[in-house]
């Protein structure tokens, strides 16, 4: 039988890929490993490249090496306001390359933007030909809809070095609500929020039987589950200098663990009103680690994330806005994004629209489902 195409959502944060086995969609995984595959690539001083999962853990130990959130500079000009204000958040070094393009710089050399997403390409390839036992060289990858004609054929190019053909580009709210069944003849207009790591974008599509017409799509580049590590671990720094004496202000590596231990509980904090943050760290080699624990509760995380949540309300007035439509002419919200799962994004959502969203699938998996 021939190897068949697997979907892939290329993300900001996380990759998933999926297929369709017998007319059922499924996502991918290798071993007991969850289906999520960190778009993060590390280069170790061994000359050897990690990427995936086991690169993920070394944004805290060496974020001067590990490339991490690139797909939002992905086709933009070096000069361009979005590669300004990235250079400023991120550990690693990006460069000026060849037609005013971006380039990673690490110590395993330099890369240009797809080249980085080819080597995420090529995890998640091994990723499907083990979870499927099969090799793949045929798939689709999911674009945000706003995606320019050079960030798609970036997109491309990106498949083409990781020597897989790129058989359709699709736009990401389009796979979404094909997931949910949309687009099998109905007229209605329908909205996807997706609130991911990085990223906020919603996009407001008509459905004309299996015509997916984009009225609107808006976003924020920056905006999205980052901000909120951000927000709490700003909160536990001087809770951590009381208790401790470290000041994870002046310390690049303490704040970075703070921010995954920030993170956790955050994603704990979804499905629980209280949790124990935890922050573990040897200051010097040969110190004895030092332990910091503090309890956090699902409110406080609420009231820290409220601003960055009325943000992505803006954005969807502003896409209402430009579809010339309004909240209650929608006929369905569908949630995409892991930040989606927390509880007050889903009931603010629900205010906003006069609607409960569609949840059933899991928010990160349905652009690949
Ligand atoms: P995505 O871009 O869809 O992979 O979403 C990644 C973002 O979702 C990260 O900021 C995660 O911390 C966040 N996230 C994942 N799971 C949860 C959860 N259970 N509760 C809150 N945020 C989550």
């Amino acid at each position: 039988m021939p190897a068949p195409a697997v979907g892939i959502d290329l993300g900001t944060t996380n990759s998933v890929v999926a297929v369709s086995l017998a007319g059922r969609p499924q996502v991918l995984s290798d071993g007991n490993h969850g289906p999520l595959i960190p778009s993060v690539v590390s280069f170790l001083e061994s000359g050897e490249r990690l990427v995936g999962r086991t690169a993920r853990v070394r944004r805290a130990i060496d974020p001067a090496h590990t490339v991490a959130s690139v797909k939002r500079l992905l086709g933009r000009p070096f000069k361009s306001e979005e590669v300004r204000r990235a250079k400023s958040r991120v550990a690693f070094d990006l460069k000026e390359g060849p037609d005013s393009s971006v380039v990673v710089s690490t110590r395993g050399g330099d890369f240009s933007l797809p080249e980085i997403s080819a080597m995420v390409l090529r995890e998640v390839r091994r990723v499907a030909e083990q979870g499927l036992n099969q090799r793949i060289d045929r798939c689709v990858v999911t674009v945000p809809a706003n995606f320019n004609e050079l960030q798609r054929s970036s997109t491309k190019i990106a498949g083409r070095i990781a020597e897989l053909e790129v058989i359709r580009i699709l736009n990401e709210p389009t796979a979404a609500a094909l997931a949910y069944g949309y687009g099998r003849g109905t007229r209605e207009k329908i909205c996807i929020y997706d609130f991911g790591g990085g990223t906020f974008d919603v996009t407001l599509l008509e459905l004309a039987g299996n015509v997916f017409e984009v009225l609107a799509t808006a976003g924020d580049t920056f905006l999205g589950g980052d901000d909120l590590d951000a927000a709490l671990a700003d909160w536990l720094v001087p809770h951590l200098l009381r208790t401790t004496k470290v000041d994870a202000l002046q310390d690049r590596v303490a704040y970075d663990i703070l921010r995954d231990a920030a993170e956790s509980a955050k994603c704990a904090l979804s499905t629980q009103e209280a949790t124990t943050a935890e922050f573990v760290y040897q200051p010097r080699k040969n110190a004895d680690p030092l332990r910091f624990l503090h309890r956090i509760t699902r409110a406080e995380l609420e009231r820290l994330a409220a601003p960055f949540v009325s943000r992505t309300f803006d954005v969807c007035n502003e896409a209402l806005k430009l579809a010339g439509l309004k909240a209650n002419d929608l006929t369905a919200v569908i949630l995409v994004g892991g930040s989606t799962r927390i509880p007050s994004v889903r009931q603010r959502v629900a205010s906003f629209f006069g609607r409960d969203p569609l949840t059933n699938l899991p928010p990160e998996e349905v652009v690949a489902l």
